[in-house]
């Protein structure tokens, strides 16, 4: 067949996930096929994350190059070698009974996508169902799909990887080669679980991680009052020390013993994060497989760390390592990206129109975006004066909004208006309905 050559040979070269279905537009995209510069379908300029794709090969691509020569290297191939150190589709989850006649309770088999890698799969299982039921990674769930959106979302491989963004000079891909170095060396890592009881006692002087950092201090140290058993553990080196409870770092309240907790080593081991806690300080979500970045105090997901050390393009999702920019509509851009999002003609200099935050060029505009007369039907130029009632516009001029019985002038007077018809009066209503 002709046509499918065609498609063929246009998708060459640009081979992940290339045809699959949009699963939002459905039938009106053809298929993914990607854009040469913004990270988005040509077809229906949804994401790639969009798309009915196999992700997995990608994300452990992603996730593998992240941690490249980075100490976490071993964590991250234990993970792809292993496989994650769970009871993968042998956890029995117990659920209610769905009828009388079926035993009390019922057991299902569930496979996470994701666990955390550590040495003890029922801390692993526990750190799951600490999350919300809709975040969970389970295989076949909402929670599946929530992961994979934000593994695209918060760790953009372009953020981290020159050969994925679109020609960058030799400058810009040293700039981005240090950026990377020093992301990695002083931000990246991975969280990781552990029991609030055995946290390592803090050495004598050191002040109470309940109470410090917490701008409510009270709070902290009143759920420390009530909430530990023992109230003396012993040093390693045999003194005494005051027993230590812990509270959130981003919610503040106490930590449950016998609960897994998140830590981070870049934030030091006297803070904890409740697992559903452990987010992102710009966008609050979950961080995707407990990969943060630590800077000044907070946990950031890849992408808000990225926005937070440079300016990213609005046109091509790139962070910016150019010394020359743009800025427009509150946004940052390539002077080569400030496009026209329909047809991707260079806007520097020519009018354009912001459609749901993307710039458009006239033509464009004209063409699909503009409202059209109610009265002459022809498109309302976006610097020409309209007027806009319920769904309809007109051109605001004499010969366009006016009366549809006696054709009066009706800018700045009263009118009625009947679907599309304009009327000056009841009278002039009835004249034309009759
Ligand atoms: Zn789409
Ligand atoms: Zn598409
Ligand atoms: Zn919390
Ligand atoms: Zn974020
Ligand atoms: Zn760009
Ligand atoms: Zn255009
Ligand atoms: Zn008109
Ligand atoms: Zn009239």
């Amino acid at each position: 067949m002709e046509v499918e050559k065609e498609i063929k040979k246009m998708t060459l070269g640009h081979e992940i996930g290339a045809g699959a279905r949009c699963l939002k537009c459905k039938d009106k995209c053809e298929g993914f096929e990607l854009h040469f510069w913004r990270k988005i379908c040509r077809n229906c300029k949804c994401g790639l994350e969009d798309h009915d794709v196999q992700m997995d090969s990608v994300e452990n691509k992603k996730v593998g190059k992240l941690f490249e020569d980075t100490k976490y290297t071993s964590v991250i191939h234990k993970l792809k070698t292993e496989g994650v150190p769970t009871p993968k589709g042998e956890v029995a989850v117990t659920t209610a009974a769905v009828a009388p006649v079926t035993p009390a309770k019922k057991s299902v088999a569930v496979t996470y996508e994701w666990a955390p890698p550590v040495a003890n799969p029922s801390l692993a299982v526990r750190y799951i169902e600490l999350l919300p039921q809709e975040k969970r990674p389970v295989a076949g769930t909402e929670g599946a799909a929530y992961r994979k959106k934000q593994l695209a979302k918060q760790l953009p491989e372009h953020d981290q990887d020159p050969s994925k963004c679109h020609e960058l000079s030799p400058g810009e891909v040293k700039q981005m080669e240090q950026y990377v170095k020093k992301c990695k060396e002083e931000a990246l890592g991975v969280g990781d679980l552990t029991l609030p009881e055995q946290m390592k006692p803090l050495p004598p002087g050191s002040a109470y991680p309940a109470a410090a950092g917490s701008g409510d201090g009270g709070r902290g140290t009143a759920a420390a009052a009530g909430a530990l058993g023992s109230p003396h553990v012993s040093s390693p080196q045999g003194g005494l020390l005051k027993a230590q409870t812990y509270s959130c770092h981003h919610c503040q309240l106490a930590m449950k013993q016998g609960d897994p907790a998140v830590y981070a080593e870049r934030a030091g081991y006297d803070k904890l994060w409740h697992p559903a806690c452990f987010v992102c300080c710009t966008c609050t979500e979950l961080l995707v497989d407990m990969i943060y970045f630590w800077k000044k105090g907070q946990l950031y997901c890849g992408r808000h760390y990225g926005d937070s050390e440079k300016p990213r393009c609005g046109g091509c999702d790139e962070l910016i390592f150019s010394n020359e920019y743009t800025q427009a509509e509150g946004q940052n851009w390539h002077l080569k990206h400030f496009c026209c999002f329909d047809c991707d003609c260079v806007l520097a200099g020519e009018t354009y129109v912001m459609e749901k935050d993307k710039p458009i060029c006239k033509p464009c505009y004209m063409k699909s975006h503009a409202a059209h007369c109610s009265t002459c039907g022809a498109a309302v130029e976006p610097e020409a004066q309209r007027v806009t009632y319920g769904d309809h516009s007109w051109h605001a001029e004499p010969t366009c909004f006016r009366c549809a019985g006696c054709s009066k002038c009706l800018i700045g007077q009263r009118f009625m208006a009947v679907q599309a018809k304009l009327f000056c009066s009841v009278e002039c209503r009835k004249k034309t309905s009759t």
